[in-house]
């Protein structure tokens, strides 16, 4: 089995390469990260450098090690950029990829309702082709940065008379559209991350239809299974944040500071435990990288590492504000505050601990990961359509 993932060492050709093209570059902007290929080095050439997955781990190694800061366009890397590199036209890749890799264009996702979420394909939004142009009429909720983005992902219905999963559309949507409102919605850690978008007769160009009319939501899907393979990696908040190995300078923190809950026998099991979760998830990360190695697609095995992670993830800050004692149920104080500093998670616990609770809402919920894990993996009866 490939699970020895001792990356290789100083001498190997990417590191080198990417130590070259910093010495070239001292002062690099995210423009030239993104024209030296080295945001999603896995992307094929010209945005990408065609790695495999193992060197791709090496590179994300060696520019960590480096101090490389890479853009920040989740949406826009994560999951607008592989479903355009898979069913976009050459305009629409060459319009759109760089732009995003250097982030100088955000892009948000505009697929949930406040009648779709789970069952996404009941999405109501139209899309009628007038001209030159789809005419867009609905609604959409819980757009991350849709405030700041320049574009949207956008799943829109194009065909009413057909099995709901076949008149769905896939569209790039600019934000600065006439017709577009977007309103703030301020989630329970205080922050405005997401918003609601109304539109009202907004005319999108039919070139910014992606893939074929009425075949959005086989694009849905590979967007989707990018997004859990993106939302199921690294630190417990989706891929940010703290590990449970960080919770162990909680837990000097908390010990130093004199809590006495971090004495307690019940508390210490509950961190043992965590602690070997925290294990299992690497694991089947290291897992998932095999398979990627092996050439396969983000399949349902992402389902089973976003569910474990999620939950992880909640356990993890509810632990982490228990080891605070009384002072944990306080915003900022106690050894929380202290431990504030975990490395690319400036933050906080008790963000972390807010905003935790979304973890096993969004990018599918934890019932429909286990939905999906029993229908693909257990072979059991597909769940009832109630909605037909
Ligand atoms: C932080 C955050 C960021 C988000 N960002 C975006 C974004 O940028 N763009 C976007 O489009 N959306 C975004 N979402 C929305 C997210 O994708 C939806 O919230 C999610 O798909 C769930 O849909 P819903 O909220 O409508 O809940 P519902 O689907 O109404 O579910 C309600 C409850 O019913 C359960 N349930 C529903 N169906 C089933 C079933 N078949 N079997 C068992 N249980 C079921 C669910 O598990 C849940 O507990 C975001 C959500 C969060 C929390």
């Amino acid at each position: 089995m490939l699970m020895n993932l001792e990356l290789p060492g100083d001498d190997h050709p990417i590191r080198q390469q990417i130590r070259t093209w910093l010495k070239d570059h001292e002062n690099y902007t995210n423009e030239d990260l993104a024209l030296g290929g080295w945001v999603a080095p896995h992307w094929p050439k010209p945005w990408g450098h065609d790695l495999s997955p193992i060197d791709q781990l090496v590179a994300e190694d060696e520019m960590k090690r480096q101090g490389i800061r890479k853009p920040s366009n989740q949406i826009g890397i994560g999951w607008a950029g592989p479903t355009i590199m898979t069913a976009g036209t050459t305009e629409q890749k060459d319009r759109y990829l760089f732009k995003l890799l250097s982030a100088e264009e955000i892009w948000c996702q505009l697929f949930s309702e406040p009648d779709a979420g789970s069952d996404l394909a009941s999405l109501r939004t139209s899309a009628v082709l007038d001209g030159d142009y789809f005419i867009i009429n609905g609604q959409k909720i819980w757009t991350s940065f849709g405030h700041v983005a320049n574009f949207g992902i956008l799943l829109a219905r194009t065909n009413n008379n057909v099995p709901k999963h076949q008149g769905i559309s896939y569209f790039i949507c600019p934000m600065d559209t006439p017709g577009i409102t977007v309103t703030p919605i301020i989630d329970m850690s205080g922050n405005h991350s997401f918003n609601q978008v109304f539109f009202d007769n907004v005319a999108i160009p039919k070139e910014n239809l992606v893939g074929e009319l009425n075949n959005g939501w086989s694009l849905a899907k590979v967007t989707l299974q990018n997004e859990r393979v993106s939302l199921s990696t690294g630190g417990a908040l989706w891929g940010l944040g703290p590990t449970a190995e960080d919770l162990i300078d909680l837990i000097k923190m908390a010990y130093l500071s004199g809590s006495s809950s971090v004495r307690s026998a019940l508390l210490r099991d509950r961190i043992a435990k965590v602690y070997i979760e925290g294990q299992i998830l690497k694991w089947l990360t290291l897992r998932q990288v095999t398979s990627a190695i092996k050439g396969a697609q983000p399949g349902p095995e992402s389902s089973v590492r976003k569910a474990i992670g999620d939950e992880h993830g909640q356990t993890l800050f509810e632990l982490a504000k228990d080891l605070s004692g009384t002072l944990g149920m306080l915003a900022d104080a106690g050894p929380i505050k202290n431990a504030d500093k975990v490395e690319s998670f400036t933050a906080g616990w008790h963000y972390g601990y807010a905003f935790s609770r979304a973890l096993t809402i969004g990018g599918g919920t934890s019932e429909v990961q286990r939905n999906i894990i029993a229908e693909r993996f257990f072979n059991l009866p597909k769940e009832p359509d109630l909605s037909k």
